[in-house]
C-alpha cells in the first residue's frame, strides 16, 4: 500500500465494510497424531451502496481490499508468526467479486492469508497457532463465521 492506515482507521472501516472472516484449518495425520498443518484466513467485506453489483472495476470495492490487505499486511507483526518460522502468502483476489447466497447475494470482495508451518523438526509453539490467530481478529474487532 502507498500509504499506511492508522489502525484505529481502519478499525472504523471494519465496521463500516462488515468485515468478517472465515477460518479454513487444514489438518494431516502423523503417527496417529493429528496436526494442524495450514490455515486458510479470508476476510470478507463490503461496501454499503449498492450491494448487488458485481464489478471487478469498482473503485468502492477496491478500497474494502485496500483495508483487507492492512489488515493482512498486519498478521505478521501482531502474532507470533515470526517466532513460530511460519510462511505465510497473501492472495488479494484482485479481479474477482464474490456473491453471497448467505447475505441476500450481496456482493463482497474477499483476500485470503494463507499461513503453512512444519512441525517436522519437533519445535513446539509457545502459543497454539490456531488461537493466536483468533486472538488477532478479535483484537481488531473482526468476528467469524
Ligand atoms: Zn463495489
Amino acid at each position: 500500500m502507498a500509504t499506511p492506515v492508522s489502525k484505529s482507521r481502519v478499525q472504523s472501516l471494519i465496521t463500516e465494510y462488515g468485515v468478517f472472516s472465515q477460518l479454513w484449518p487444514q489438518f494431516e495425520q502423523t503417527d496417529g497424531e493429528r496436526q494442524l498443518v495450514s490455515l486458510e484466513v479470508e476476510l470478507i467485506g463490503s461496501h454499503a451502496s449498492d450491494r448487488n453489483h458485481l464489478d471487478p472495476a469498482c473503485p468502492a470495492c477496491r478500497h474494502v481490499r485496500s483495508v483487507l490487505l492492512a489488515i493482512a499486511d498486519a498478521m505478521p507483526g501482531e502474532t507470533s508468526f515470526h517466532r513460530n518460522y511460519l510462511t505465510y502468502n497473501i492472495d488479494s483476489h484482485s479481479n474477482s467479486i464474490l456473491c453471497l447466497p448467505a447475505l441476500g447475494n450481496r456482493s463482497a470482495v474477499s483476500v485470503s492469508i494463507y499461513v503453512f508451518w512444519n512441525r517436522s523438526n519437533g519445535q513446539s509453539f509457545e502459543t497454539d497457532p490456531l488461537s493466536d490467530i483468533k486472538a488477532f481478529l478479535n483484537g481488531w474487532g473482526i468476528h467469524q463465521r
